[in-house]
């Protein structure tokens, strides 16, 4: 805000009033002396009222509301029950609705003052060095909380070693240095605006009874994605020495010995759209480069086969699993599944099973982190190359399309991938040029893939399933995937909430807010908030 002092300009109405005070004042019979008497007695009554304020806040021992407090709060309760019980057509979430609201506010004391007695609790000592702050003095400060705004009273110093000043009650208590959420509003930010749009989170929040606004909301969600990324990175660096992976692979062996299993990996990337160089096209059109705006978003989900089963209606679940997804780089895909895998059993895996599209990063990745693993082709992708050769030479959705490749699609079933090859070399002759060297490229995919293409002995254990007279092992195997389906689906999954119409994201803000939704699915949502963990001593 601006202010002049030009005489021309008509003062403010602050300015008015202030001068209207002053003046009927000195009509009362106050002098200009008495005027700065006022003033100064006006601040020293704030300051006191102040110091009142945090002597009051610093003595306070005991979490607990007050016998009218609680009275109130009960006829409070008891008038809303009467209206709802007096209207027959409210139902249960009318008594739901009110009583929440009902609680509100004496929990809002409540937490308050819990909060306050949990502050003024914590000795006044550097969190770094441990030693004495000096310079001690109060100050408040306002919490948003899941219950409203708390007003709590700090404690604060300066460390003469570290040259900082600190307010230990906010690290106990688990604040942020400049954010006003409370470790729930933190979480709940989080979890939100990584489902869904800040807009709508807002108004979901809203529902669950939380008054946040937009832009705090989407600032604490960020906060808390770099926050995520910070734990990623200490998980992934754990692995910096052999010693460590040991360990953690111990862990993951820890319990009762497990039934020989498979653990399949598959691996996948799409693509997103940012705003990276947003503002700079002409910019970059002029120096002859194009503008980038999408971005690939690595991705890659590994579970056990014995985690994978079938729903009533055939549909294939899987209930435990972990994920990898970043936007990054390979490097850091690469690094964050060896982490997750071996979380899931890499050690004691039987047998290792990669399943991707034809991508080359995909199987170099693969060589280099699980050297021992067996890759696989998904069968869709190469049903797919195969499709493309019927469309080219006898148009999409003809019948000849269909004759000719259905032998051919067979063959793959069957693990004839060379027989597919020689059909396919003996067709080229017959071929224009352009034809002949879109055939080549297909040929060329399945030369490079054929050691990849092995789905025989999982269709026939399906089909001996099918026609129940499967051996045990064929029925282990019948659940093996011959696709990268999950890996497909969990994409399209991210896909949802990180590629809707119109958005743009930021490397920052995207890679931020799938590193929150990646920690939730990997079921390490409580890593981040302690205070999620679904049962919480008590004593
Ligand atoms: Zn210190």
């Amino acid at each position: 805000m601006t202010t002049t002092t030009s005489p021309t300009t008509e003062p403010s109405r602050q300015i008015r009033r202030a001068k209207a005070r002053a003046a009927a004042r000195i009509a009362a019979g106050a002098t200009p002396q008495a005027e700065s008497r006022h003033l100064t007695q006006t601040i020293l009554e704030a300051a006191s009222a102040q110091a009142a304020a945090s002597a009051q806040a610093a003595t306070l021992a005991r979490a607990q509301l007050a016998e009218a407090e609680v009275d109130a709060w009960r006829k409070d309760m008891d008038a809303r029950l009467e209206v709802i019980l007096a209207h027959p057509e409210q139902n249960l979430g009318e008594i739901e609705e009110q009583l929440a609201r009902s609680v509100k506010e004496p929990l809002r004391r409540l937490a308050q003052r819990a909060a306050q007695v949990k502050a003024n609790a914590v000795p006044c000592q550097c969190p770094k060095c441990h030693r004495d702050l000096t310079q001690q003095k109060w100050l408040c400060r306002t919490i948003h909380s899941r219950f409203g705004p708390l007003t709590l009273w700090r404690r604060y110093g300066f460390c003469p070693r570290c040259g900082e000043w600190h307010f230990p009650a906010d690290y106990a208590l688990g604040l942020g240095r400049k954010a006003p959420a409370s470790p729930y509003v933190q979480e709940i930010s989080a979890l939100l605006v990584s489902k869904m749009p800040v807009e709508q989170a807002v108004l979901v929040a809203e529902r669950l009874g939380l008054d946040l606004s937009r832009c705090g909301m989407h600032q604490e969600a960020h906060r808390q994605g770099l926050k995520a990324q910070d734990w990623r990175a200490q998980f992934v660096g754990q692995l910096e020495t052999w010693e460590q992976i040991q360990q953690v692979a111990g862990a993951a062996a820890e319990g009762p010995p497990v039934q020989p299993f498979t653990l399949v990996i598959e691996i996948d990337a799409w693509d997103i759209r940012e705003r990276d160089d947003w503002g700079k096209t002409k910019e970059l059109r002029e120096q002859g480069k194009k503008p980038q705006r999408w971005h690939w978003v690595y991705m890659a989900t590994v579970f056990r086969l014995d985690h994978r089963g079938q729903t009533a209606g055939n549909r294939a679940v899987i209930t435990q699993r972990g994920y990898a997804a970043t936007r990054l780089g390979i490097e850091a895909l690469s690094a964050q599944l060896y982490r997750e895998a071996l979380a899931r059993g890499l050690g004691q895996a039987q047998l290792v099973l990669v399943i991707a599209d034809g991508a080359l990063w995909i199987w170099n990745l693969a060589k280099d982190r699980f050297p021992n693993a067996r890759q696989q082709l998904d069968l869709f992708h190469a049903e797919e190359h195969l499709w493309a050769v019927a469309h080219d030479l006898y148009g999409k959705g003809t019948p000849q399309a269909q004759a000719w490749v259905a032998p051919l699609l067979q063959q793959i079933r069957n693990d004839q991938t060379v027989a597919v090859m020689a059909a396919l070399t003996e067709l080229k002759p017959r071929l224009l040029e352009a034809q002949q060297q879109k055939v080549q490229t297909q040929i060329e995919y399945f030369q490079h893939n054929t050691q990849r293409m092995k789905y025989k002995e999982v269709l026939d254990a399906r089909k001996a399933c099918e026609q129940g007279k499967a051996t045990e092992e064929q029925k282990q195997l019948a659940n093996r995937p011959v696709g990268s389906g999950a890996i497909e689906s969990t994409c399209r999954q991210y896909q949802c909430r990180f590629k809707r119409t119109g958005q743009f994201w930021t490397t920052a803000g995207d890679e931020a807010l799938m590193c929150l939704e990646t920690l939730w699915r990997n079921g390490r949502w409580q890593e981040l908030y302690p205070h999620a963990r679904p049962s919480i001593a008590l004593n």
